[in-house]
């Protein structure tokens, strides 16, 4: 059973997840990003340890037989992962976490933590995808193509998901991520303990 909010956002690349998080992450301090190893090559401006764990192959596929995940996935060919010991970290601190990971690696996490809320950010259409995807600039068109095609397989997977999010409006789509993860933080598992205890007392 999670013992805070597992906040899973996925949607497909240049939809905007990394900046609706980083937004909520400002105005939430019990909520921490959830860092992921990956395989991937590092981009210019990410930090090792902020953006991700870099691993090569062989640390990734040690891991992965050490049963260090709670979920991974091949993403565009390369490996990501979520380790446990970082959900279990954020539980101990008492936080909260937000996942930025694909929509194999959700469908992992609600097996294990069915309590987990899944939400699926949607862009208002296709052409507005492959605008941002462009104008973004960080990877090559062969990225691009593969990133677009993967993006309505990614959408198709929408009952995986609790919530869907369109994000046209960039404040409009934090104030309803915002919304959702104030419920969730208010779902009963997570207030069990709680009215548990004041029962005790009197009944
Ligand atoms: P990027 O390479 O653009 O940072 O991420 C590519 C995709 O991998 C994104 O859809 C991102 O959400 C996903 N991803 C990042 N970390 C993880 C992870 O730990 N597990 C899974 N399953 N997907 C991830």
């Amino acid at each position: 059973m999670a013992k805070g909010v597992l906040l899973i956002v996925c949607g497909p690349s240049g939809v905007g997840k990394t900046s609706l998080c980083d937004a909520l992450l400002e105005s939430h301090p019990r909520l921490t990003m959830s860092v992921s190893y990956t395989t991937r090559e590092r981009r210019g401006d990410e930090i090792d340890g902020v953006a991700y764990h870099f691993v090569d192959d062989a640390e990734f596929a040690r891991m992965r037989e050490a049963k260090k995940f709670a979920e991974w996935a091949e993403v565009h060919g390369n490996c990501y992962g979520t380790s446990t010991e970082v959900i279990e970290g954020a539980w101990h601190e008492g936080n909260d976490l937000i996942f930025d990971i694909d929509y194999q690696g959700a469908r992992q996490l609600k097996e294990r933590y069915p309590n987990a809320t899944a939400v699926l950010v949607a862009p208002p259409d296709f052409e507005t995808l492959e605008q941002r995807l462009r104008s973004r600039a960080t990877d090559s068109e062969d990225d691009i193509e593969i990133r677009l095609a993967a993006a309505r397989y990614e959408l198709s997977q929408y009952p995986l998901f609790d919530f869907v999010v369109e994000n046209a409006d960039f404040d409009r789509a934090v104030e309803v991520l915002e919304s959702i993860y104030v419920a969730s933080r208010h779902t009963r598992h997570l207030k069990m303990e709680w009215l548990d205890t004041m029962l005790g007392g009197t009944s």
